[in-house]
């Protein structure tokens, strides 16, 4: 059985980025209202996990907080949970938040592995994109991780923008990137989220998407790059330059391993059943302050929820999922040979693993394979 891991959501960003889709607010005005309710969430979950060998402090943007507060969130975690002797200690970072002693602070406090949210070394993309840092912030901020000593630097980039000007230019920020020679690299393609100001100008014509035929070459030759420089591309969007190097916390999200979400909009999962927080920091703070539990959704899933996403999560990492025998009495031989056939998956012993070419649709297979 995995170790669980834990997740901090800080719901506060200095501006709202027009592609955003996750739930944060630009003003800081309730940061001290979360920062005392956060604690008092957690003691709800005393002694209902097992020790955490991760934790993710994500957002949001969690480096608007200082070294000090970062310290005081970490103490009440450490006096309400255990942690492993070697847990994975990420950090989400804005480039433009690290100076050199904060690198300096964040390694001491005991981060072992820093985010940094780069999305380009382009300054015309990271204007597009509507990012507050530019790409002489994000390479000094590169610098200064890496000056700091962190074990694990990952680096979060953007392709596939919908500008055929700026998708030709993808390959120079991968490969800008690759003279920091960061552990890690997640690269996403842009996607219109709803409700963002991203969508209401694709309505309004006046932004597009990068057609389908572009962004699966885009896709084939981001991995081929990156697998030729000795990365590892071991979920659809994720790469590690070795194999100890892959995130663990976000491994137990695709694995259905337990985890524990702390913070507005954070979600959990334990045995079979999901929970969630409300996504918004007053009705957060408020049932915390009433002394109430935070959760404001949750499901028991049932036996067939959880085939289908073992196969829809498995089917976006390598290593694929195992065809234990609840899965193999679900998926129809045939169709798991049709589609080897076709060269979408592979068949290992019990394992089933998705091709590069299954991972282009990865969000399609799950329904050809579970009638
Ligand atoms: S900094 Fe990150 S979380 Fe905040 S608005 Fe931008 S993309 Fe969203």
């Amino acid at each position: 059985m995995e170790r669980p891991g834990l997740y901090v959501h800080v719901p506060f960003c200095r501006e709202k980025c027009p592609y955003c889709g996750f739930f944060s607010v630009p003003r800081l005005s309730m940061l001290p209202q979360w920062m005392a309710a956060l604690p008092r969430e957690a003691d709800f979950y005393r002694g209902a996990f097992d020790a955490f060998d991760s934790l993710y402090i994500g957002g949001g943007t969690p480096s608007i907080l200082g070294v000090e507060e970062l310290a005081a969130l970490s103490t009440a975690l450490r006096r309400r949970f255990s942690f492993t002797r070697d847990a994975e200690i990420t950090l989400e970072t804005n480039p433009k938040d690290l100076t050199p002693e904060k690198a300096r602070g964040l390694r001491a406090l005991g981060f072992n592995r820093l985010i940094l949210g780069v999305q380009s070394l382009d300054d015309d993309v990271l204007r597009f994109l509507g990012r507050t840092h530019n790409a002489f912030e994000a390479r000094a901020a590169l610098d200064h991780a890496r000056d700091a000593g962190f074990p694990v630097i990952g680096v979060d980039l953007m392709y596939a923008l919908g500008d055929p000007v700026l998708d030709r230019r993808w390959g120079e920020t991968l490969r800008a990137v690759l003279e920091y020679e960061p552990e890690h690299l997640s690269c996403y393609t842009l996607t219109i989220e709803p409700h963002t100001v991203f969508e209401a100008r694709t309505r309004k014509g006046v932004l597009n998407r990068t057609g389908e035929t572009d962004a699966r070459r885009l896709f084939l030759e981001t991995t081929t790059f990156l697998e030729a420089s000795g990365y590892h591309h071991y979920e659809v969007s994720n790469f590690a330059r070795e194999h100890s190097l892959k995130a663990r916390h976000n491994q137990k999200y695709w694995r259905h391993t337990p985890y524990l979400g702390l913070g507005p909009a954070a979600h959990s999962f334990l045995g079979k059943r999901r929970w969630w927080n409300p996504s918004s920091i007053r009705r957060y703070c408020k049932a915390i302050e009433a002394g109430v539990q935070p959760a404001e959704g949750w499901e028991t899933l049932t036996d067939d929820q959880i085939a289908l996403e073992k196969v829809a999560l498995g089917l976006r990492m390598r290593e694929g999922f195992r065809l234990d025998p609840a899965l193999s009495r679900r998926i129809p031989a045939e169709r798991l040979l049709r589609l080897e056939e076709e060269g979408l998956i592979e068949l290992h012993g019990d394992r089933v693993r998705p091709t590069l070419k299954g991972m282009l649709v990865a969000d399609h297979l799950p329904l050809e394979l579970l009638p």
